[in-house]
């Protein structure tokens, strides 16, 4: 599945309709270039999960930690990650573990240490807006997961 987003008010919808489609347990890969539009589709996503306030790249602090009404959403940038072994030191394990949706920026950071993802978004730049690849890997979520082309939106 692969479409356009023309802008970033059409990224952070897509991180909107996302919301809907995932589960309460779920690991997001965000894969793309600096400025690709990872963290507005988080921003989006989170706004749509009922955050108020700013979304910061979790950038320096790696991870942002949300907990929302209807559920808990953690941002991961990995982009600043040295080793895979920090991943460890930083409690990794705890945060894949709960009922939570893991929304994951630069995972190849974390190659060998984070176990594959539910669903995989590649970003990339288009001439005006960005392209977005979404793969589904999760075999309970291949069949829930259906593209609405005309109206770019994920449905149930
Ligand atoms: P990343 O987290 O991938 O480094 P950001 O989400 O911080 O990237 O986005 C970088 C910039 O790209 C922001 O200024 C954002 O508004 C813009 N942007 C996001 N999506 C789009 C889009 N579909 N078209 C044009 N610009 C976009
Ligand atoms: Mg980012």
């Amino acid at each position: 599945m692969k479409i356009e987003l023309l802008n970033s008010e059409e990224t952070e919808q897509f991180g909107a309709s996302l919301l809907q489609a995932l589960p309460q347990k779920c690991l997001l890969f965000l894969y793309g270039d600096l400025g690709a539009g990872k963290t507005t589709l988080v921003r989006g996503l989170l706004m749509a999960a009922g955050h108020v306030g700013t979304v910061k790249s979790p950038t320096y602090s790696l991870v942002e930690e949300y907990r929302l009404v209807d559920r808990s959403v953690f941002h991961f940038d990995l982009y600043r990650l040295k080793d895979p072994e920090e991943l460890e030191w930083m409690g990794m394990q705890d945060y894949l573990q709960q009922s939570a949706l893991c929304c994951v920026e630069w995972p190849q950071m974390g190659n060998g240490y984070l176990p594959a993802a539910d669903v995989e978004l590649h970003l990339s730049h288009q001439t005006d807006g960005r392209m977005i690849e979404i793969n589904v890997l999760a075999n309970s979520l291949k069949n829930t997961l259906v593209f609405n082309w005309k109206n770019k939106d994920l449905l149930l």
